[in-house]
């Protein structure tokens, strides 16, 4: 097999598998606050303790994958279009 034909390979395996990703699970953990919709602080103690709740993902600690976001627009989009 060829090098370029290699990477075509493996371009389109790592595409379909995001692809598959995508449309399984569409949220992530938020890359901020890694799920957990707030921020950690500790108190006077050094106990950890609740912070304040994440303003990336306003306290509900999913994040929905990039790929998903596109799908979304373009099929929100393509209704639009035809009827
Ligand atoms: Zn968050």
């Amino acid at each position: 097999m060829t090098p370029a034909l290699l990477a075509i390979a493996l371009l389109l395996f790592v595409t379909l598998g995001y692809a598959s990703l995508c449309a399984v699970s569409p949220f992530e953990a938020c890359r901020k606050c890694n799920g957990f919709g707030f921020a950690m602080a500790t108190d006077r103690k050094g106990k950890p303790k609740r912070g304040k709740t994440c303003r990336r993902c306003k306290g509900h600690g999913k994040r929905i994958r990039v790929g998903r976001w596109l799908y979304n627009r373009a099929s929100h989009t393509y209704r639009l279009g035809s009827r």
